[in-house]
């Protein structure tokens, strides 16, 4: 019997919400619950994930693109919500339902079923905010959210994962000549406790990159600072110059899911294949599938419309 693989889908990431969603064969964890409710059921239908299927939630921090949906999306259902002491502690004065809270420290390791955790802490102005790694015996992801700066701590959690799901929130140059925000907000996103700029995590991809690094999603691109592409490019080119070609880059938006995805290569029952040629294969099996993934000869396109969808809880966009 073959052994399950770790798949990730993106229900959506930018400043209006964030939600993903990790799935170990019959094991389903939702990584964070910023979208409404109502849409975090439907996408995940959309997915042909059961939202009653679920089996955990996992939140890396209190801010309410990462935790609006939770009181509604569990009155029906009595699931185990995971975070630290501290974010738990915030995030349950607005969570009436039934839920069952599982706090942790930062930096210890738990499981959900057949799926281990490792956390770490991140620096963001957050109460406790957390990294996390999450791992079977064939596959590994890192999820990154809301990181000011990147770490040795965060380096070292994150080499060798196979696929990576991280923010990079804006593009320094847009963000200075943007017009919208006075300058302490510009700062404030830009400080040691704010987002990633595309450079900032391409710099972090470049040092985590491994042979096993199959894939990169970006998330949490600013509708006003950042483009896909240009974000796409630039970590694109960072993992080219190292020789990381066939890894495939491509990002979550915030209004359309990115489906579940295997998160590293097969490698059971299959003939000798150099890495090369595996990953060139998900690389086309998932271009095909995809309008996100960056293609090198890629035109850059007009920066996305802002969203209004939900009210903004955070200073960050
Ligand atoms: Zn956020
Ligand atoms: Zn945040």
């Amino acid at each position: 019997m073959l052994i399950p693989m770790l798949e990730l889908a993106v229900l959506g990431s930018g400043s209006s919400g964030n939600s993903a969603v990790l799935c170990l064969g019959e094991t389903r964890i939702l990584i964070d619950a910023g979208l409404s409710a109502k849409q975090i059921g439907l996408r995940l239908e959309s997915l042909e994930i059961n939202p009653d299927s679920l089996s955990a939630i996992v939140l890396t921090h209190e801010h309410g693109d990462h935790t609006r949906g939770i009181d509604v999306f569990c009155r029906k259902r009595k699931l185990p919500i995971y975070a630290t002491t501290h974010t738990c502690k915030i995030v349950s004065e607005d969570v009436k339902s039934d839920v069952v809270w599982r706090p942790f420290e930062a930096g210890n390791a738990f499981k959900v079923e057949d799926i281990k955790i490792e956390s770490f802490s991140v620096p963001h102005d957050a109460v406790d905010p957390v990294g996390f790694v999450f791992h079977c015996t064939r596959s590994r992801v890192g999820v990154l959210s809301d990181v000011g700066h990147v770490t040795r701590m965060i380096v070292d959690r994150l080499r060798g994962v196979d696929t990576l799901f991280a923010e990079s929130n804006y593009d320094e140059v847009m963000l200075q000549n943007d017009t919208k925000r006075p300058w302490a907000t510009k700062q404030r996103i830009s400080n040691r406790h704010g987002h990633l700029s595309n450079d900032q995590t391409a710099e972090l991809v470049e040092q985590i990159a491994s042979p096993a690094l199959t894939r990169v999603v970006l998330g949490h691109l600013s509708s006003d600072c950042n483009t896909s592409d240009l974000a796409c490019k630039v970590i694109r080119k960072r993992l080219e110059e190292r020789g990381f070609d066939g890894v495939v880059v491509e990002y979550a938006d915030r209004k359309d899911p990115l489906p579940l995805r295997p998160a590293a290569r097969e490698t059971a029952d299959s003939a000798p294949q150099s890495e090369a040629e595996q990953t060139s294969e998900i690389a086309e099996e998932i271009a095909a599938n995809s309008s996100r993934v960056c293609e090198p000869s890629a035109p850059v396109a007009a920066a996305e419309g802002a969203s209004k969808e939900w009210k903004q809880t955070e200073w960050a966009f």
